[in-house]
């Protein structure tokens, strides 16, 4: 079965049909050349074009090159699949992203900053004591205020967590934990 596919570059037809273009374009190159020996260079450059068209052509071919080829294309595609998770590396922090911390709960996000090479707390939300809906934070030049949307809790000035310190006590506590996890190795 396999053997027809194998060699059908083999098969009756293709060798006529290939065989009678050849010559026939052999033929017509010759004679146009035999006029013009200034084309000598042109023709064994023909000659030679021709040969490996043929040899092409004629070319025994193998359903296990194939295979490996196809094997060789699938390998290529999970490195480079494997290489892009290894540049979206996840730190040992990632899943920490929210917290109780002075009066409230926070969450955030990571994000990887090219320019800072470094991973940042971004999109902070300050929750709802009542009803843990993330609140509108408002920061003016009269001071510091949390509303929530849901059920208007609202604090102003000392009775807010600021978030700039929320964001440095999240820092320190990765240190920590660091740390804490270097003493028991
Ligand atoms: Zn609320």
């Amino acid at each position: 079965m396999t053997n027809s596919k194998e060699h059908w570059t083999k098969s009756a037809w293709t060798i006529s049909i290939g065989t009678a273009i050849f010559s026939l374009l052999l033929t017509m190159v010759y004679d146009y050349s035999k006029e013009k020996p200034i084309l000598t260079t042109v023709w064994i450059m023909l000659k030679w074009l021709a040969n490996l068209v043929w040899t092409i052509f004629n070319f025994d071919l193998k359903v296990w090159w194939i295979i490996v080829a196809v094997i060789l294309f699938l390998l290529i595609i999970v490195l480079i699949d494997k290489f892009k998770k290894v540049e979206t590396f996840k730190p040992d922090f990632y899943n920490y992203r929210e917290g109780k911390f002075k009066r409230w709960k926070w969450t955030w996000s990571w994000n990887w900053s090219n320019s800072k090479n470094a991973w940042l707390i971004s999109n902070m939300k300050a929750h709802c004591p009542n009803c843990d809906t993330p609140m509108i934070g408002l920061s003016t030049m009269y001071g510091l205020s949390f509303d929530c949307p849901r059920c208007d809790f609202r604090a102003n000035d000392d009775q807010c967590d600021e978030q700039h310190k929320i964001e440095r006590i999240i820092l320190d506590n990765i240190d920590r934990q660091r740390a804490e996890n270097k003493n028991t190795i």
